[in-house]
């Protein structure tokens, strides 16, 4: 099939209103934040998608799989555009993002059964603004709440940042309901639990539209007491010291929402106003206020066990403050995106992975260690650091940071500066045991070493792959590695 036979065919599908062909939208859908820059400077070297269509139910999606699965027409599902993994980007020439625009409906607030559902295309900040007039709160605080909507947040297994307390998004996700590519409809039933067999709604979550298409899904919700909300800040003299807090809180049970640790250069970025020069650590509480007192007393007794290593204490409207400016909207994606055609220099490149306790703080010297002696261009750092922000009970997160000066021509970018800097962690998360992902998906520029990542396990993964998507149409190198997508990722 061609491309103008493909765009008649979903014209007659869904009707003129819902296919957009126009240029400048099918350049902005063939890439996602990862290759922002060179995206800015239009030198970006992957083909647009054909079109990209907006479906108003799920059996529009389900007509619109059905007919790709079987003309071999490659999809990207598309919610709020907040990817930065290239999970968006298109390498194929018979392309059609799947857009969740008209998906945009809360379909219930069950405040009895603490239960919402909504369909894919719904910003969670609208839901979460709906709850919070009711009392209620998701509990999923992205930085991308703002903007990301639920089918991206569920298909990226997501996290928030006040996942301590909370969860990730696999642990609010109740049920859901979405489209495989042969048309088929599969609605995971909201349960508190079962036993009945394989947790199925795991095959969608984490999915990165390389499987199925969420179109609904039905989380969690918890009671909100802004009122009794606790913020605590410090100064450390090392890294080493905030990991330590950071475990001992945990292993002793307690949940603030938020715990995190930051390292000299990551804390000057963020706390430049306070941090003297020093590693940050910090806390919050939240939820019921006894609970809130219990824990903070928990906090208060790890730090004092750790003091030796603890600087000086900070304000906690600091940190309060902090936290009310950490969100990313519309328009502060929009001005960054602006501001990379004219500034040769990236702010915040991230690559983040997780493993136990008592590997991070190896992990983060080895890493460190090998960017400075090996990275060709360690002379452009403007920033190397990392902080740890999403603690469990026998391991933690590392988000590592690195900033730098662009001295290469625009469409070398990635292959100069943030591939051998990414190449490096990964190799020293995966020697160690670790994860090469914490929490943004593989995306397209990871999946070199999927396999590697889960091991023999691999098989399973790849077993629901041929299964879900025999004929390969959904989101082609999204979390496999593609032969033919190489090219793209020199
Ligand atoms: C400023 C900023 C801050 C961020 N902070 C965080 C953070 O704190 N925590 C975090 O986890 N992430 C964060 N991210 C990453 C990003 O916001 C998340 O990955 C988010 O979940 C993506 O949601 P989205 O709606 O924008 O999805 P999109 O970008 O539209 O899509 C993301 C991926 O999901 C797939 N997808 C989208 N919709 C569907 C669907 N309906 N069915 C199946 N697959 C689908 C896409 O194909 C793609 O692979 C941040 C990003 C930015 C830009």
């Amino acid at each position: 099939m061609d491309k103008d036979l493909l765009l008649k065919e979903v014209r007659a599908l869904l009707g003129d209103a819902q296919v957009n062909t126009d240029p400048e939208a099918l350049y902005d859908a063939s890439a996602d934040r990862y290759k922002k820059y060179a995206k800015a400077r239009r030198v970006l070297d992957v083909p647009p998608p054909a079109a990209i269509v907006y479906p108003r139910s799920t059996e529009e999606v389900a007509r619109l799989l059905s007919f790709c699965n079987e003309h071999g027409i490659n999809v990207i599902p598309r919610a709020g555009k907040t990817s930065t993994e290239g999970g968006l980007e298109n390498w194929k020439e018979l392309t059609l993002v799947i857009d969740a625009l008209h998906l945009d409906k809360i379909l219930k607030i069950d405040e009895y059964n603490m239960q919402a559902t909504v369909q894919a295309g719904v910003p969670l900040q609208k839901l979460e603004d709906a709850l919070r007039e009711r009392g209620y709160t998701t509990g999923h605080s992205p930085q991308s709440k703002p903007v990301a909507k639920f089918g991206g947040l569920v298909a990226t297994r997501s996290i928030g940042q006040f996942s301590t307390l909370y969860g990730g998004i696999e642990d609010m996700v109740v049920g859901l309901e979405c489209v495989f590519p042969n048309g088929q409809i599969c609605r995971i039933k909201n349960v508190p639990r079962r036993s009945g067999g394989p947790d199925i709604r795991h095959i969608a979550i984490g999915n990165e539209g390389s499987l199925c298409y969420i179109t609904e899904v039905t989380v969690k919700i918890y009671r909100y007491f802004p009122e009794n909300n606790r913020f605590y800040g410090y100064l450390t003299k090392d890294l080493a010291t905030g990991i330590q807090v950071l475990r001992e809180v945990m292993v002793n049970g307690y949940r603030p929402s938020v715990a995190r640790a930051y390292s000299e250069e990551d804390a000057r970025q963020h706390f430049y106003h306070f941090h003297k020069g020093k590693c940050v650590l910090l806390f919050m509480a939240e939820g019921n206020r006894h609970i809130v007192d219990a824990t903070c007393k928990g906090i208060e007794e790890a730090v004092a066990k750790f003091k030796d290593g603890i600087l000086e204490q900070v304000s906690s409207e600091l940190i309060e403050n902090w936290f009310n400016h950490l969100n990313w909207s519309q328009q502060d994606i929009d001005d960054e995106f602006e501001g990379m055609k004219e500034k040769d220099s990236h702010d915040g490149f991230t690559t983040e992975v997780s493993a136990d306790w008592e590997t991070i703080p190896k992990l983060y010297d080895n890493v460190i260690r090998r960017i400075r002696s090996e990275f060709p261009r360690a002379h452009d750092l403007t920033l190397l650091g990392g902080h740890s922000s999403h603690s469990y009970i026998n391991g933690t997160n590392m988000y590592f940071v690195y900033n730098y000066e662009i001295n290469c021509a625009p469409e070398d970018e990635m292959r100069v500066y943030h591939h051998p800097i990414q190449r490096i962690i990964v190799e020293e998360t995966l020697k160690l045991g670790g994860s090469m992902c914490h929490h943004h998906g593989i995306g397209k520029y990871r999946n070199e070493w999927t396999q590697q990542e889960h091991g023999s396990a691999y098989f399973m993964l790849k077993k629901l792959k041929e299964a879900f998507d025999p004929n390969g149409i959904m989101n082609f190198g999204a979390i496999f590695y593609q032969e033919e997508g190489a090219k793209f990722q020199k």
